[in-house]
């Protein structure tokens, strides 16, 4: 038995979001592709993805949110009033065709991918996944569904204690909201700054939660242009921290990439092996209990060369950092030309890794660190974090 599921679908190959919307590049089909280049999907490790049911979905949405999303994808229409009671219809939160659908199906595959890791004892990786703004009656941040909450709860079902890690350029505010109740489950989140980035709310250092609820957050806002060095020692600091003192019985990863350098939307310059050893430090404590999903990533390009390299260390393969000719062809066929004079992006089509983004480590980093490790509740030595009040 292979250690790993990829769980894809044929779906995704259609256009979604509209062609002006960041989401709206090829993203899970551009990896497929990639990894079939590289011969490194083979089909007893790909699993279909099955839409997540009613019932599933309400584990953690209104009903009457729910309910609203089928009427609008089969009018194809949305009203004034569901633009603002249910954020949908709108720019960021497009009724594409079939949205509704298809958002299920990237949602039923975080499930599955919960369930390949109870019952088969499997790594499951849903590239398509990753949604963690959406929140209970709204989408937001072009999240319709909560799926990353989703594959929480069924591993909660289990019984087990679940870290979630969240390494997309975003606060992952929707699972950390969803869990502010459950002392079982811990989320860490590294992201921009939220005073200057999306859901531009909470995040801080100091949002560690139980001033209404039971469970624990972790969160670490990083400055604008961190790099490789940056990102690396903030988790290689925080994850011991964390998993000592949590002690999870299993581990769901959110994998976007807009931290990677030539990502649009943020402001980080993570280059693509950074990412993967942060993967990998992950990886290597917590398979085969182990959820991965994907999450932001608005660079076609960059996010189809991670996801890749995530691919095959989750299944155990190494992979040539030279693309493969059929796979540069795929890369250089994307419509794509937004960096196209920037002096790195001939680079994009040569290897699958990036020069690297080294620096000496920003000192917000180094300071927020420290005062983590000195104030948030959950690091305190045993019998203070009773004591310790937000
Ligand atoms: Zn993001």
């Amino acid at each position: 038995m292979t250690p790993a599921i990829f769980l894809g679908a044929a779906r995704y190959r259609r256009p979604s979001y509209g062609a002006n919307h960041p989401l709206g590049i090829p993203r899970v089909s551009l990896t497929v592709d990639l990894l079939e280049a590289y011969g490194a999907l083979p089909e007893v490790e790909y699993r279909d993805s099955r839409p997540a049911a009613d019932h599933e979905l309400a584990w953690f949405h209104d009903r009457d949110y729910l309910r609203a999303a089928r009427r609008i994808e089969a009018t194809e229409r949305a009203s004034a009033e569901d633009r603002r009671r249910w954020n949908l219809g709108n720019f960021e939160n497009p009724a594409f065709k079939d949205f509704y659908s298809t958002a299920t199906l990237a949602t039923g595959a975080s499930i599955q991918a919960a369930e390949a890791v109870i019952h088969e004892g499997r790594v499951g990786f849903n590239p398509a996944g990753g949604m963690h703004h959406a929140a209970p009656d709204q989408a937001r941040g072009f999240c319709y569904f909560n799926d990353p909450v989703l594959g929480i709860l069924r591993l909660r079902q289990t019984g087990w204690r679940v870290l979630y890690v969240d390494l997309d350029a975003h606060h992952g505010d929707g699972v950390e909201n969803a869990f502010a109740e459950d002392p079982a489950v811990l989320t860490l989140s590294l992201h921009m700054d939220t005073a200057k980035g999306y859901p531009f709310a909470g995040g801080g250092l100091a949002d560690w939660g139980r001033d209404s609820g039971e469970g624990y957050a972790l969160n670490l806002p990083m400055p604008a242009g961190a790099h490789d060095d940056d990102f690396e020692t903030a988790l290689a600091t925080l994850w011991p921290w964390v998993s000592d003192r949590f002690q999870p019985d299993a581990v769901v990863m959110q994998a976007g990439t807009d931290i990677l350098l030539p990502d649009p939307l943020s402001r980080f310059r993570v280059s693509t092996q950074a990412f993967l050893r942060m993967v990998e430090r992950i990886r290597a404590d917590s398979a085969p209990r182990l959820v991965v999903t994907g999450g932001g990533g608005y660079h076609p390009i960059a996010l189809a060369r991670c996801w890749a390299g995530l691919w095959a260390q989750l299944s155990g393969r190494g992979l040539p950092e030279k693309l493969p000719p059929r796979g540069r062809e795929l890369l250089e066929a994307v419509d794509w030309d937004l960096d196209e004079d920037e002096d790195w992006f001939e680079d994009l089509f040569q290897s699958r890794l990036d020069p690297p983004q080294s620096g000496p480590v920003h000192p917000e980093v180094s300071e927020a660190l420290a005062w983590l490790r000195s104030h948030h509740p959950l690091l305190q030595p045993a019998g203070k974090a009773a004591e310790a009040a937000p």
